[in-house]
Formats: structure tokens, C-alpha cells, sequence
């Protein structure tokens, strides 16, 4: 016997793994802050209770994709589900990259999308934009986009934060062939979409998360909209059965508590602007927000920073590989806020 082979390159690549400490504020991974209500967890207890688990599950979620359809005006043939935004962006990447196939990131945005396009062996071209991250549409001319097939704008974008302007995408979608994918995980804290241009643009498509706004990072739901026959593509590369009934019963639990979820989005965004805020007073460049996080710059070693907070209970994100000097925090409950502000303050000091 011989040890086997993986692909080349494989070992040089490491796990994509967010730090899961047990640690009194846990603001790196930017979930919802707060459990689901009572009502919601015993309405689900009784969905799944009432399972036939010895079935394969709905093969395409078609239920929960008729009511998302449904709720964002789209057709059902154009609506996607699967297993968190990352396994939508995977199956994007499994029709519309793959070998010999190139992806254009504008960077620093959200790892995941140029790891996905790696992992599926599709070329990507990184192309810088600076602070404020904000794409003109300027940026557009010689981005690498002609001839690329698929291009990836995240708006909110993780992690600096800001959005990026609809009329921007639409010049994006217009000025090239390639499948323009628009990451909108945070999209709710934001409030701007860009699935209105979908009916005139079918090279877009819309990708969404049931993990932030939705307070369900648990249950791994993530949805798309796109033209059907780019639904049709991803219904080709996916596995049977993606969905599980528990992950697609979580899903309609969740829609029909939409208003208790949207709810929470105010106490989010308040705690958020209250991070904004507070940390110019600590010294610290805070860059403006329309997500549930803050990408800030401590007027101290990033790393020496991350690892005091640490040590004080209060787990965030160093950022400063990406961009120079800079941490994420996100917008926790008004106490674990307190928590990571005392715990700067102190560190800072
Ligand atoms: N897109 C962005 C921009 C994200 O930040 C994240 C999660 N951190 C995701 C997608 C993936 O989320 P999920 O798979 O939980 O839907």
C-alpha cells in the first residue's frame, strides 16, 4: 500500500476556520446576537416532530423556494436554496466556473468567495479597490472583468462594511457577459437589494442568508435569485437531497416569524452605530457600516489589540492580513457591547 495523492496544491491550503471559543462575548463570526424566541423554538420542536425522516427529504426544498419566491416577487423558477449562502455560492461556482474558467474579486470582500472559486478550480483575479471600498464606476474599466465568467460584488461587503451602489452593479451587468454574483448576506442591515435589476439583467444573481438577519446561522439556509435557466444550471450540479426536511422545516418556521426576525434588525443596527460611535472616542478609526459588524483601525498593533480583548473575554476578528492594522467586531447584545467597549478602553489604555 501507498499513501494517496491529494490534488497539487491541496496541502498548502488550510481549512477556512474561525476561531469557536467559549468566551463571555463572542463577536467574530458575525451571527444575531440573540436566541430565537420561544415561539418560534416550539412551533419548529413541532415541525420536526411531526418529520417523516425515514423519506427523503423535498428534493429541491420546492416549498420553502415557492414562499421566498413569493415574498421577494420573484418566479420560482428563478429562486435557489441550499445549504447557507457558501453552498449557493458553490453550486454558482460548480456551473459557472470550473477549469480553464476565471473569477474576478474585488478585494479585501468576503474569503469564501475567491476559497469557493479555488476549491472548484476556477482561475481568480483580485482586484484591489481602496478605502472606502467602494466600487465607482470607474473601477469597472480594465477590472479583468472582460473575459472573466464570473464576478463577485458583495454588498454589504464583509468585511469593510459599506454597500455598494445599485447603479454600480447595474453598469457592471451591463458592460459584462459573465455571471455577476451579488453576495447580499448582510443585505437586510443595509437595506438596499440589487434583485430589482433582475428582470433586466439574467447575468445577475442574487445570493441571501437566513444566518444574520435571520438569527439562524445553525440551521444553514442561503437562497439565490437568478434567471431560471441560471436555476436550471444549478439544479445540474447539485446534490440530490441538499436539503435536508430539519434544514428546510428551520426555513419555513423562520419565514412565517419573518416580522419577530426583522424586529431584532433595529436592536442590531442600534448597538452597531453605538460601536461606530464610541470608538474615535477610544482613539480608533471606525469605517461606516451598513452591516451587523465594525471594521476599525486601534491606534495600537491589531494582533497585540485582538489578543487583550481576548483575554478580557471579548473574541473578535483580526483582520490585519487583509486590511493593515484593522479588526471586526460584530454588533452584539447591548451588554456584550459593554463588554468589548470596557475592554478596549482598557487595553487601549
Ligand atoms: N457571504 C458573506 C459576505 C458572509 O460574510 C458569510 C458568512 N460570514 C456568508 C456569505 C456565508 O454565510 P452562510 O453560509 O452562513 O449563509
Amino acid at each position: 500500500m501507498s499513501t494517496a495523492v491529494p490534488r497539487p496544491g491541496l496541502r498548502a491550503v488550510e481549512p477556512y476556520a474561525a476561531p469557536q471559543l467559549d468566551v463571555a462575548a463572542r463577536l467574530n463570526t458575525n451571527e444575531c446576537p440573540y436566541p430565537l424566541p420561544d415561539a418560534f423554538r416550539q412551533e419548529l420542536a413541532r415541525a420536526i416532530g411531526g418529520l417523516a425522516l425515514n423519506r427523503y427529504p423535498e428534493r429541491e426544498a420546492d416549498v420553502l423556494r415557492e414562499r421566498l419566491a413569493e415574498l421577494h416577487g420573484r418566479p420560482f423558477e428563478g429562486t435557489w436554496v441550499a445549504n447557507g449562502s457558501n453552498e449557493v455560492l458553490q453550486h454558482l461556482l460548480l456551473a459557472y466556473g470550473g477549469p480553464g474558467r476565471r473569477a474576478v474579486t474585488f478585494e479585501p470582500t468576503y474569503a469564501l468567495h475567491s476559497r469557493i472559486a479555488w476549491v472548484t478550480s476556477t482561475e481568480v483575479v483580485r482586484r484591489q479597490i481602496d478605502q472606502p471600498w467602494v466600487l465607482e464606476a470607474w473601477d469597472l474599466e480594465g477590472a479583468g472583468t472582460a473575459g472573466a465568467d464570473i464576478v463577485f460584488v458583495c454588498s454589504p461587503n464583509n468585511p469593510t462594511g459599506n454597500v455598494q451602489p445599485v447603479e454600480v452593479i447595474e453598469r457592471l451587468a451591463e458592460r459584462t457577459d459573465a455571471l455577476v454574483i451579488v453576495d447580499e448576506a448582510y443585505g437586510e442591515f443595509g437595506g438596499t437589494t440589487a434583485i430589482g435589476l433582475l428582470d433586466r439583467h439574467p447575468n445577475l444573481a442574487i445570493v441571501r442568508t437566513f444566518s444574520k438577519a435571520f438569527a439562524l446561522a445553525g440551521a444553514r439556509i442561503g437562497y439565490c435569485f437568478a434567471a431560471p435557466e441560471v436555476v436550471e444550471d444549478l439544479r445540474r450540479v447539485r446534490l440530490p437531497y441538499h436539503v435536508s426536511a430539519l434544514t428546510q422545516a428551520a426555513g419555513l418556521v423562520a419565514l412565517d416569524h419573518r416580522d419577530d426576525a426583522l424586529a431584532i434588525l433595529d436592536a442590531v443596527r442600534e448597538q452597531r452605530d453605538r460601536i461606530a460611535a464610541a470608538l474615535p472616542e477610544l482613539g480608533a478609526e471606525a469605517f461606516p457600516s451598513q452591516a451587523n459588524f465594525v471594521l476599525f483601525r486601534p491606534p495600537r498593533p491589531a494582533d497585540e489589540v485582538w489578543r487583550g480583548l481576548l483575554d478580557r473575554g471579548v473574541l473578535i476578528r483580526d483582520f490585519s492580513k487583509l486590511v493593515p492594522g484593522c479588526l471586526r467586531v460584530t454588533a452584539g447584545t447591548p451588554e456584550e457591547v459593554d463588554r468589548f467597549l470596557s475592554a478596549l478602553e482598557e487595553v487601549l489604555a
